[in-house]
């Protein structure tokens, strides 16, 4: 397991990865929680979860500005979410490749929001933009005790 982690190449990162409100909605939680699973990442933190307007304010404290902040606000808080955190090298840029633009007119066919969404105010998905957002976003959305850390049993079969 040691000698495995130090052979991989860069550091390990997390990523916070959110289905949102329309994902849940729509069906698509098994969805979009498999394209992550299937690319080989480790999940460390899943829950549903109802978020209060105050939290989502503090997520996206960076765009307040916006014209479109009040109704990013509505939107996420109108209903539940499923919160995720992912961990691997490389995993905070290599999910936001599978997620896509955030246009999903303008995201690639293959991506979470070219194959399942069609407008930038209903797209489904969230995934940290940095690893050091990928840490404050876990910590926002999560209690230290719903991060579990574990081996997955395909680990040797995913890094030589
Ligand atoms: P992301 O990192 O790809 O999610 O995009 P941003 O960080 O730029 O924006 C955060 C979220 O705000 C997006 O995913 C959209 O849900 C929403 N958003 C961004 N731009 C717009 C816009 O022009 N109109 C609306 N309605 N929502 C937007
Ligand atoms: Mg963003």
């Amino acid at each position: 397991f040691l000698p495995h982690l130090i052979a991989s190449l860069g550091e390990i990162e997390q990523t916070y990865i959110m289905v949102k409100p329309d994902g849940v909605q729509r069906g698509l939680v098994g969805e979009i929680i498999s394209r992550f699973e299937k690319k080989g990442f480790k999940l460390t933190g899943l829950k549903l979860f109802q978020c209060p307007k105050d939290l989502a304010e503090e997520h996206y404290k960076d765009l307040k500005a916006k014209p479109f902040f009040p109704k990013l606000i509505d939107y996420i808080t109108s209903g539940p979410v499923v919160c995720m955190a992912w961990e691997g090298v490389g995993v905070v840029a290599s999910a936001r490749k599978l997620i896509g633009s955030t246009d999903p007119l303008q995201a690639e066919p293959g991506t979470i929001r070219g194959d399942l969404a069609v407008q930038t105010g209903r797209n489904v998905v969230h995934g940290s933009d940095s690893p050091e957002n990928g840490k404050r976003e876990i910590a926002l959305w999560f209690n230290e005790n719903e991060i579990n850390q574990w081996t997955p049993a395909q680990a040797p079969w995913l890094r030589e």
